[in-house]
């Protein structure tokens, strides 16, 4: 079997709500709002396990962990990464590297930079190098523009030896 390499493409959004932490990453990022969701609604984490699926042809976050069973009412994600690194050992893929860019206008993420980026790599099982994490504003457009939520898109590279 040659060398082969394979990237996927992961996206996710969630609804600001009040009396919710901000996870972001894996990492709690103080704010007076958090993400609304069935998990802990990390975007990042979401994105990134899609990203990873994507990548093996294993389908998505929402086949492996359906919102439907309760027992990942406000599971922390790094369990949905986790369990996507292991399906892509199974099949003899590791982990190249990921990079991520999320969407929101507040609160400013560049100071829990390098926390989320140690919190992906320990994950990913992987050297701090290889992780790009990236936050942008919307410049106030659309929905995200009006802070009534956040966004992330991912991919993930992983490489199989032959
Ligand atoms: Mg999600």
């Amino acid at each position: 079997m040659a060398l082969e390499f394979r990237t996927g493409v992961g996206y996710d959004s969630h609804r600001f709500t009040e009396g919710r932490a901000l996870i972001l990453g894996g990492v709690r990022v103080p704010h007076d709002r958090g993400l609304a969701g069935h998990s802990d609604a990390d975007i990042v984490l979401h994105a990134l396990t899609d990203a990873l699926l994507g990548a093996i042809a294993q389908g998505d976050i929402g086949t492996h962990f359906p919102p439907s069973d309760p027992q990942w009412k406000d599971a922390a994600s790094t369990r949905f990464l986790a369990h996507a690194v292991g399906l892509a050992r199974d099949q003899g893929y590791t982990v190249v590297n990921a990079d991520c860019v999320v969407v929101l206008q507040r609160p400013k993420l560049a100071p829990h930079r390098e926390a989320i980026r140690s919190s992906v790599a320990a994950i990913l099982g992987v050297e701090l190098d290889r992780i790009g994490f990236k936050a942008k504003t919307a410049e106030g457009l659309g929905p995200v523009g009006e802070e009534q939520g956040a966004e992330c898109h991912a991919v993930v590279t992983v490489r199989r030896d032959g």
